[in-house]
């Protein structure tokens, strides 16, 4: 649990687990129980003060609001999209990161997507998120109050997860595999593994690491490109790792899983939309249990590059699809209010004047 200088000298209650909470209760000499009723207050009932815990006894609750901030968050703003509902909120850390959360609906409920990190270092060349390198990893606390505060101000249930926000997951395993656990925990949201989805820009070891948890979460793994030289000049990750280990890492985990795995394809035109690349990646993932996303890409000002045409998306469509593979095309949220990765957080940036020039990169 995370009790450093990001909560202002103050402990984050909100990161433990129930049995760490038990312990906890138990070590101040107080009732095992206790744990259980904060736990229900704070992950199920989603109440952040203490003197609103009604079965909590007030000594124990002012000695807990001495030192414990419960949601280390807060919606800074909020936009809704006039086209499909889709709200984005910017939302602000206790030492002042804005990261981003959006809210889609959906005919199967409502779906949130959700930051990993307050900015990333992987680099890739069309993303907004990495422009400016990476301040820092959120805790679990902070992936879980983004849930929390969207369903708190949504007035409705989170349905489904998708961690494809700002950030790379898995540059930040250890609080992700926290907030899993706790986001699908019965004592809280409870909200089912099988809802939820962590997207990778595919840091091998961690892959493998993912398989070995034994988690119903399903993995997204963002492709873009259908052989090593291409994919280097997109995504400098791939100067890390090869598509072939990618590959046999992905096969470990459908193995150890039995779970289908989602391949991320943002296509970009003239860059990795042409004919040959279809045929490239459909060679690529013959033979795998998995679905491929074709996403056109959302244009940010600061790139070069443009989203490929309509008739290029569906040839793949068309091409994959007589390979035998399972193929959507991911339907754009939120257009008219920025809604893809990073856009907005650097636009509150720039306006706050905040330089990001010094932050660590890949
Ligand atoms: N770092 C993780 C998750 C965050 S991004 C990853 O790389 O998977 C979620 C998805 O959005 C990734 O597939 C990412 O490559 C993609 N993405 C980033 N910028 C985009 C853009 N401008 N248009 C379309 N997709 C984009």
């Amino acid at each position: 649990m995370n009790t450093d200088e990001k909560y202002n000298g103050y402990k984050d209650l909100m990161s433990f687990t129930k049995d760490e909470l038990t312990d906890y209760m138990i070590s101040l000499d107080e009732k095992g129980f206790r744990a259980a009723q904060i736990y229900e207050w704070i992950h199920k009932k989603l109440v952040f003060r203490y003197r609103n815990m009604t079965n909590i006894p007030k000594k124990l609750a002012a000695m807990l609001e001495e030192k414990y901030i419960i949601c280390p968050m807060h919606i800074e703003k909020k936009l809704v999209s006039q086209t499909d509902g889709t709200v984005k909120y910017l939302m602000c850390t206790a030492d002042g990161n804005i990261i981003e959360s959006v809210a889609m609906q959906y005919s199967y409920g409502m779906s949130v997507c959700i930051s990993s990190q307050a900015g990333c270092r992987m680099g890739c060349s069309f993303c907004a998120s990495t422009i400016m390198g990476l301040e820092r990893s959120l805790t679990a606390s902070e992936m879980l109050a983004q849930i929390y505060l969207i369903q708190k101000d949504m007035g409705k249930r989170v349905d489904n997860i998708v961690v494809m926000g700002i950030g790379e997951p898995f540059d930040n395993y250890n609080e992700l595999i926290r907030f899993l656990h706790m986001i699908s925990d019965e004592n809280g949201l409870n909200i089912s593994q099988r809802s939820i989805t962590v997207s990778t820009c595919g840091i091998v070891e961690r892959i493998y690491d993912f398989a070995d948890e034994e988690m119903a979460v399903t993995l997204a793994i963002s492709l873009h490109a259908p052989d090593d030289e291409l994919r280097k000049t997109i995504m400098p990750v791939a100067n890390r790792y090869s598509l072939d280990e990618i590959k046999k890492a992905c096969l470990y985990f459908t193995s150890k899983t039995g779970r289908r795995i989602t391949f991320e394809y943002a296509m970009i035109a003239g860059v990795n939309d042409t004919p040959e690349c279809a045929e490239k990646l459909a060679s690529y993932v013959k033979g795998m249990l998995c679905h491929i996303n074709l996403i056109p890409l959302n244009s940010v000002k600061e790139r070069e590059c443009r989203a490929s045409y309509a008739g290029a998306v569906r040839y793949f469509e068309k091409y994959l699809e007589k390979k035998q593979n399972n193929v959507t095309i991911r339907k754009g949220m939120g257009r008219d209010i920025e809604a893809a990765c990073g856009q907005l957080r650097r636009e509150c940036l720039e306006a706050k004047g905040k330089s990001f020039q010094e932050n660590e990169r890949m």
